[in-house]
């Protein structure tokens, strides 16, 4: 069990809505009640978004979360590369 940052008491888990419809793991020290998320949890969270894809004409469209976006610099007009790598789509912003 880890503790608090602020004032070394040992901080309990819990299960919080840190955004609608995403819960995460957070721990929480009873005495400042602030709830802490370690970065790693931010990265699971990050891969568990997921979307549908829709038809735009005969292409494929995914809606991209902005929280995602905003990680890779992704802005609206953007120029990205698309390459397949691992049998993943990899996303990368261009010029
Ligand atoms: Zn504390």
């Amino acid at each position: 069990m880890s503790k608090c940052p602020i004032c070394d008491t040992p901080m309990h888990k819990e299960q919080r809505e840190i955004q609608k419809g995403i819960y995460a793991q957070v721990e929480v020290c009873p005495k400042c009640e602030d709830e802490w998320i370690d970065e790693k949890e931010y990265e699971t969270l990050y891969q568990m978004f997921t979307r549908k894809a829709f038809k735009i004409g005969g292409s494929l469209a995914i809606r991209i979360p902005k929280e995602l976006a905003n990680v890779i610099g992704l802005k609206e007009g953007s120029n990205v590369k698309l390459a397949i790598k691992d049998k993943k789509l990899v996303i990368e912003p261009g010029s």
